[in-house]
Formats: C-alpha cells, sequence, structure tokens
C-alpha cells in the first residue's frame, strides 16, 4: 500500500518552483507519493516531475476536476469531447510522470448543477471513459472515479451510485475512488460502501470533515478503514486537506475553502502521515483476532 498526500498540502501552483516544493513537503512528512492536481495537464511537463521525483525516492498520482467547459457528462458534443482532449492529455501526463493512477471528477464537471444528470449526459460521459480507459490501460493507468457529494456532481453521490455508473461504462480499466470527506455527508455509514465497492475500489482519499486536521471532525475514520482491511484494499491511500493558507486559482474557490484551518503544511502533513499509517496498522491486526 502507498500512502500518499495531495500537492495543495503544500502549494498552489505547480510550475517548476511549486512542484519543488510539493516533493521536499511530501518527502519531509514521510509520504511515499505526490498526488499531483492535474486542473490543466497541458501546463505540465511529465517527465520533468518524474526526474524530480526520482531524486526523493517518491512517486505519484495524479487527480483533477473538469469544469463546465470541459464536461464529460455534457450533452452538447463538443463540450464532452473538449473534457475527453483534455482527459486524454492527463493520461499521457501521468504516464510520462511515471503513475500508475488518474482520478477525481474525471466524468463530469466538478461543479454544483441545477438539475439532475440526463441519461444521455451519462452515456456521453461513459462512453468517452471507455475510450479513455483503453488509452489509459495501454500506458498502464487506472482510471478511477471519485464519488463525490451532490454539489460538486450530480452523477455519482455514493458507493452504490458510482458501482451502478461503473456498469454503464463497462470497462475492466474503470473503478471507483472513495473519499471519506464526501463519504461523510452522503453515505449512511463508512463501513458499508467500502464493503460494496470491495475489488472496484482502487483510490482513497482520506480527508476530515471540515477538510482540516485529521481526527478533529466528526469522520468516522474507525470504520472506514476496518472496511479497508476487511476488503484486503492495498491502493493508494491519500491524505487531503485544503485551507485558504495555500491558494490554487483553480481549486480552492471551486471547493469552497473559505476558510483557514490551518496554517502549517509541514506539521499538518506529518501528523497526517503518523495517523494513517498508525491506523492501516492497526486495522491489520484484526486478521490475528
Ligand atoms: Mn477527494
Amino acid at each position: 500500500m502507498q500512502i500518499g498526500v495531495h500537492g495543495l498540502v503544500f502549494t498552489g501552483t505547480f510550475d517548476e518552483s511549486g512542484l519543488r516544493t510539493a516533493i521536499a513537503g511530501t518527502k519531509e512528512a514521510g509520504f511515499d507519493l505526490l498526488e499531483l492536481p492535474l486542473m490543466d495537464p497541458f501546463a505540465v511537463d511529465g517527465a520533468l516531475v518524474r526526474r524530480m521525483l526520482d531524486d526523493h525516492g517518491l512517486t505519484m498520482t495524479a487527480s483533477l476536476g473538469l469544469d463546465a467547459a470541459h464536461d464529460l457528462s455534457s450533452e452538447d458534443p463538443a463540450t464532452s469531447r473538449a473534457g475527453e482532449t483534455l482527459l486524454e492529455r492527463a493520461v499521457d501526463v501521468v504516464a510520462e510522470a511515471g503513475g500508475r493512477h488518474l482520478c477525481g471528477v474525471i466524468y463530469s464537471a466538478m461543479q454544483k448543477y441545477a438539475a439532475p444528470a440526463t441519461p444521455a449526459g451519462r452515456a456521453a460521459s461513459a462512453a468517452a471513459l471507455r475510450r479513455l480507459a483503453d488509452r489509459a490501460a495501454a500506458a498502464g493507468v487506472t482510471l478511477s472515479l471519485e464519488v463525490v457529494n451532490r454539489y460538486e456532481t450530480n452523477v455519482i453521490n455514493t458507493a452504490r451510485a458510482g458501482l451502478r455508473f461503473l456498469e454503464e461504462v463497462g470497462h475492466d480499466n474503470v473503478h471507483l475512488h472513495l473519499d471519506t470527506y464526501h463519504m461523510n455527508i452522503e453515505e449512511s455509514g463508512m463501513l458499508e460502501p467500502v464493503l460494496d465497492a470491495g475489488d472496484r475500489l482502487r483510490y482513497v482519499h482520506i480527508g476530515e470533515s471540515h477538510r482540516g486536521y485529521l481526527g478533529t471532525g466528526s469522520v468516522d475514520f474507525g470504520s472506514f478503514f476496518r472496511g479497508l482491511a476487511r476488503i484486503g484494499y492495498d491502493g493508494p491511500v491519500v491524505f487531503e486537506s485544503f485551507s485558504s493558507a495555500v491558494v490554487s486559482a483553480s481549486l480552492s474557490n471551486t471547493l469552497g475553502i473559505w476558510r483557514n484551518l490551518w496554517d502549517d503544511s509541514a506539521g499538518l502533513a506529518a501528523h497526517a502521515n503518523r495517523f494513517i499509517r498508525d491506523r492501516l496498522r492497526a486495522v491489520e491486526t484484526i486478521a490475528l483476532h
């Protein structure tokens, strides 16, 4: 299992200087991998990312949330196609950087919708994901769809809705990505969705109910980590946290990061690394009981 951290814990910009900050922070806190936000994958040099990570013995994954102009679930073919083109580049960046996972809200725009998703919109997204999944599989990259709360997509808000959508997609290189922050809003508990997802769960975000320090909110991490142990999960487990202390032009406003929940990236990250590893180790021993 690889334990990682989202780049926005350290910096809101991912040019070479921002990358240096994020990679140094990731290493210093004790993580194995950096999750790179790829909101604009055309601006990222995957080969450079790979060299910089190699220097620190780290690996990477990537995530993104599409915007309205690149909404894969749009009924407008040009908009959906623009999303597909952006995701093709994102897949290529991950492959160039030596990563094996692309995740996040890669099936719709990451935004509040004013109406439910339509069958035609879902079908457009599913068809594009099938094509992207072929490209990703050829590059050794797995696609995982992040189940997020109702204010950030209208396509999949629960693990079971995610599983139903995976059936519509119908490709064995497209899986689920669960995030404890979103689960805490939408699910009936933290254990059942993990068990339901089972081997379709290929990516995990660990976030607190207010997206700040782990253990200071209302997320039932005990149940969630038991679920991971129960299904034998061994994919990436990535800490995600946001504060107005670190601002990304493309992400912070979309996610509604209006408050300053921490201003010490290094302390926050080191704490999260310990928190996650301690819990994963503890639930491992349940197999001995
Ligand atoms: Mn997340």
